[in-house]
């Protein structure tokens, strides 16, 4: 009897932002694995079992996982947001590439949810309304030095930058070196969003230019969206301002 594995994004927030797939994949799960925090908002179902790890834990968790759906079990792993956006779901992806032949014939699905970035976007306005990219900015799995060119890359090339993973306790400057190489590029009343816990109850959106960016406090639950020299603010009276990327670029005809 074959297994099957889903990968399932649980949103950003609470079960608001939980598809009605990601919804009736968690339904049909016999064993749920995830960090923790994760696993806490998903309701008990009676039968299921939970089987929670560290975040640290991604490798050792997905290969738990496939072994355990492997013995002919439904199985899911949870991720926060969408799972394949610095997520489990590339870790299942890599474990299934690396690991036991039988681990192919599992019937494996990626359900996806809605990003941190898009969330976070979508209470600013629309600042990826137009070309935009994702870095994330720890360095536990790449080096620094190819974040770096990543960013004066994108900068340069005009790309509005969603950054994931600003900030962590282990990784205190590199927020800060971030947002100065970013302004070798970009003018200082650039917009920068700040979006913590968005979809929890705790949710606060910052926006910013850039030359004050590095006084606005950010952690691991920040998203941070950087805007393009074609990023616009718009100001409104009693609400707050709207923020967005036009569609349009300006042709220049050669
Ligand atoms: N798979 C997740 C991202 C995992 S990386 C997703 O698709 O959203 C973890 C990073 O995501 C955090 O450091 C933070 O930058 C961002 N993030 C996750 N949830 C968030 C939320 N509710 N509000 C703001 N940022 C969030």
């Amino acid at each position: 009897m074959s297994g099957r594995l889903a990968v399932i994004g649980l949103g950003p927030g609470d079960d608001r932002y939980l598809t009605r797939e990601a919804c009736d994949a968690l339904g049909e799960a016999g064993a749920l694995y995830g960090y923790g925090p994760y696993l806490d908002r998903v309701p008990a179902r009676l039968g299921q079992t939970r089987h929670a790890s560290d975040n640290s834990e991604e490798g050792a968790r997905a290969e738990a996982a496939l072994r355990h759906a492997a013995t002919g079990a439904s199985v899911a792993v949870v991720s926060g947001g969408d799972p394949g956006v610095f997520a489990m779901a590339a870790s299942v992806c890599e474990a299934v590439e690396t690991g036991p032949e039988a681990w192919r014939a599992l019937d494996i699905v990626i359900v996806p949810g809605i990003t941190a970035m898009l969330a976070v976007a979508a209470r600013a306005g629309a600042p990826l309304g137009h070309d935009f990219c994702a870095i994330s900015l720890s360095d536990n799995l790449k080096p620094w030095e190819m974040i770096e060119r990543r960013l004066e890359a994108a900068a340069s090339a005009g790309f509005v930058i969603a950054l994931y993973n600003p900030v962590s306790r282990a990784r205190p400057w590199q927020l800060a070196k971030a947002f100065e190489l970013l302004a070798r590029h970009l003018l200082d009343r650039t917009p920068v969003i700040f979006g913590r816990a968005v979809g929890r109850r705790d949710e606060s959106v910052t926006v910013a230019p850039l030359a004050a960016a590095q006084d606005i406090a950010a952690d691991m639950a920040t998203l941070i969206i950087v805007g393009s020299s074609e990023t616009r603010l718009i100001a409104r009276p009693g609400r707050s301002a709207l923020v967005y990327t036009p569609r349009a670029v300006e042709k220049v005809s050669a």
